[in-house]
């Protein structure tokens, strides 16, 4: 017989296990199964998230699991592939390794994918010199030599952005639209230097970034190099479910794609939740967080409604025998 848990919760990141946290401190019994690579993985410390610092992802998302499992939930290495409803019984979901295990409902946090700009060497360096985001890592490369890689709309804005942390940045326009003559004033008034040969690769030293080189062999040294990669909702089981990632825009260019879902998660399947980066491209760990305790205890009301509807069932099938 396979354990029907009130909740299986796909992936276990800060979405997930908050989410999961939620549950199991509301005596749902909550199963976990979770791939084990958060987005996160490469960068060495999360920052920004409050009384933690400069925890290294791992460190915290093992505390979130001891949190999680210290009130009776469980979880599971391994990986989703699909999910299915079950009559009006819930879900069955499928593993890779062959295992179904059944849920009443279930949250997926499965996060998304960063698609990088098609330069060689920028997937080593991702997350320790190659970066995208100045809240993430702007105070840790402060004072230092940034480059910003325009392939898009927002190439401008990234520079003048990241300008904030060092006085050293370079805006190399790559494939982005050629700044109009109000930005070049604005990138002039802000010492930051345009270069618009098109980038061929980044060189290393001793396995960190050490400069960008441009197709006229030119080398800029840089210490950190901003990119803005394609978002991508890791949405396969959603799909299997029938939702699909739909494409995001920002000031009318499209950053990414993203799973619907109503602000508690609440997807337009019912009993399928989702949070974190899945539907919400800019969620970083603390917002991920919260939004998986949202939907922790959307759930838990949902639940809550549906039990309620089946004690009253069962009481006027007792008074009516
Ligand atoms: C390099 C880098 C550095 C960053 N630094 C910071 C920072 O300093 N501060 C900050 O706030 N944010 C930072 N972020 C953003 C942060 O990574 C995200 O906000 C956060 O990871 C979102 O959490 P999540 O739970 O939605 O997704 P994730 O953390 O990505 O977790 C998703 C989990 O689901 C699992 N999974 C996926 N598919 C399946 C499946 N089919 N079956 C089972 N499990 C599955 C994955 O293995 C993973 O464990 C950084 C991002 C990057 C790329």
């Amino acid at each position: 017989m396979e354990t029907q848990h009130d909740v299986v919760v796909v992936g276990g990141g800060a979405a997930g296990l908050s989410g999961a946290l939620a549950l199991s401190r509301a005596r749902r019994s909550v199963l976990v199964v979770d791939a084990g690579d958060p987005r996160n993985a490469p960068a060495g410390h999360v920052h920004n998230y409050l009384a933690r610092e400069g925890t290294p992802p791992a460190d915290l998302l093992a505390a979130g699991r001891a949190e999680v499992t210290g009130y009776g939930g469980t979880i599971q290495a391994g990986r989703v592939t699909a999910a299915k409803r079950v009559d009006d019984d819930g879900f069955a979901v499928s593993l890779a390794d062959g295992r179904t295990v059944r849920a009443r409902r279930l949250l997926v946090t499965t996060g998304l994918v960063d698609e990088l700009p098609a330069v060689p060497g920028l997937a080593e360096l991702w997350g320790t010199d190659v970066l995208h985001c100045p809240y993430c890592h702007g105070w840790e490369v402060r004072d230092q030599p940034v480059g910003v890689l325009g392939t898009g709309p927002f190439a401008v804005h990234g520079a003048l952005l990241w300008r904030q942390w060092s006085a050293d940045v370079t805006l190399f326009v790559h494939t982005a639209p050629a700044p109009s003559d109000d930005e070049l004033e604005q990138l002039a008034a802000r010492g930051i230097p345009v270069v618009r040969e098109p980038v061929a690769g980044v060189e290393t030293a001793g396995g960190r970034l050490s400069g960008v080189r441009l197709t006229d062999g030119t080398v800029v040294p840089r210490t950190a190099l901003v990119v803005a990669p394609r978002f991508t909702a890791r949405s396969a089981v959603l799909a299997s479910l029938g939702l699909e990632g739909v494409e995001q825009e920002m000031h009318g260019a499209v950053i990414g794609s993203a799973v619907p879902a109503d602000p508690m998660g609440a997807t337009a399947v019912p009993g399928v939740w989702v949070a974190g980066n899945v539907t919400t491209l800019h969620a970083q760990v603390i917002s991920a967080a919260a939004a998986g305790l949202t939907a922790g205890a959307a759930l838990n009301a949902d639940l809550i409604a549906e039990d309620t509807r089946l004690a009253v069932t069962a009481a006027r099938s007792a008074v009516a025998v």
